[in-house]
């Protein structure tokens, strides 16, 4: 499998930038690889080598149906020689991201919503007399994912004032929370919940992690809820886009570059400050929203059919 690793950094130019004597660096964790996407990638590979040193064969995992998890998750087991099913909540659906699931040998299983939520209970049901079957919770979540995305600050040559970042589970902010306080450095971490209500994440965070390192949520641009996003997000990915040829997602990258420059633009950080935000990759997620984007930027179209 070939990654790209250490993931490069680049400095964005935007007048605002200029305007409030910020400089703004990003983290192309997107680039890694074309498939497992960005902080999939980080999350997953200390679970693989934990299921590998406990000789399971069999990844058994969990997702929406245009989960950038499922089909990370189906990659690297497919790279790693493993078997793997993915246990997708809903009814059965048909789409671009669980057909490449498929195609890269994921064995696909349909759970009513009712019963996904118990997650430890299916995979028993389902799996509980295969020894060979691993548990691994829906994106990824857990204290291996944790230790995976140390490493997104861990490779950094620079140091920053703040990082930002968004968060679903809160893993790989925990992460990156965890590496700032072992490096002992200055840097305030900032996390944008994609869900209504992220009140929770401090805690989400705080449970995989003790720091003092400064962190902050902020909690107004979850666009609605998880998934949810309006025509201004959507203008804001087609702009983005043009500006500075990279592809934000709807789900979670656009809701966090929208937010920062927000923040921006109400004086929130200093002149003179160096800020890096962490691009998680996620642009399947695109795919599910194709008819509403093409609609507006019919150039998309052709973007958007290289992405799988
Ligand atoms: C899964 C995902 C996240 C959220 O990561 P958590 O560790 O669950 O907070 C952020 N960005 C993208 C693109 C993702 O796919």
């Amino acid at each position: 499998m070939k990654l790209n690793l250490p993931s490069p950094v680049q400095e964005i130019h935007r007048p605002l930038y200029l305007e409030k004597g910020l400089r703004v660096f990003v983290k192309r964790d997107d680039l890694i690889h074309p498939l497992i996407s960005g902080n999939k990638w980080r999350k997953l590979k200390y679970i693989l080598s934990k299921a590998q040193s406990e000789s399971k064969t069999h990844l058994v995992t969990f997702g929406g149906a245009y989960s950038n998890h499922l089909l990370a998750c189906a990659a690297a087991a497919n790279y790693s020689g493993l078997q793997c099913t993915g246990i997708v909540r809903g009814e059965h659906v048909k789409n671009e991201v669980l057909d490449k699931c498929s195609s890269l040998g994921m064995h696909l299983k349909f759970v009513d919503r009712e019963r996904y939520r118990d997650k430890h209970q299916v995979f028993k049901d389902l799996f509980g007399k295969d020894n060979q079957a691993y548990f691994i919770d829906e994106g990824g979540a857990s204290q291996e994912a944790v230790l995976g995305c140390e490493e997104i600050v861990t490779e950094l040559n620079a140091t920053y004032d703040h990082i930002v970042c968004a968060a679903g589970t809160g893993s790989t902010a925990a992460g990156i929370l965890a590496a700032i306080k072992k490096k002992q450095l200055k840097t305030h971490l900032h996390v944008i919940p994609v869900l209504k209500d992220g009140t929770f994440l401090k805690q989400a965070i705080e449970n995989y992690i003790t720091s003092d390192a400064p962190l902050q949520l902020h909690q107004n641009y979850h666009f609605g809820g998880y998934a949810k996003y309006n025509d201004q997000l959507l203008g804001f990915i087609i702009d983005f886009y043009h500006q500075h040829q990279i592809l934000l997602d709807q789900v979670y990258t656009a809701k966090l570059v929208f937010g920062l420059d927000d923040l921006i633009r109400s004086d929130f950080f200093k002149p003179g400050e160096h800020l890096l935000w962490i691009h998680t990759g996620g642009k399947t997620g695109l795919l599910g929203i194709r008819e509403k984007i093409t609609a507006r930027a019919p150039e998309f179209r052709k973007i958007l059919e290289e992405i799988l």
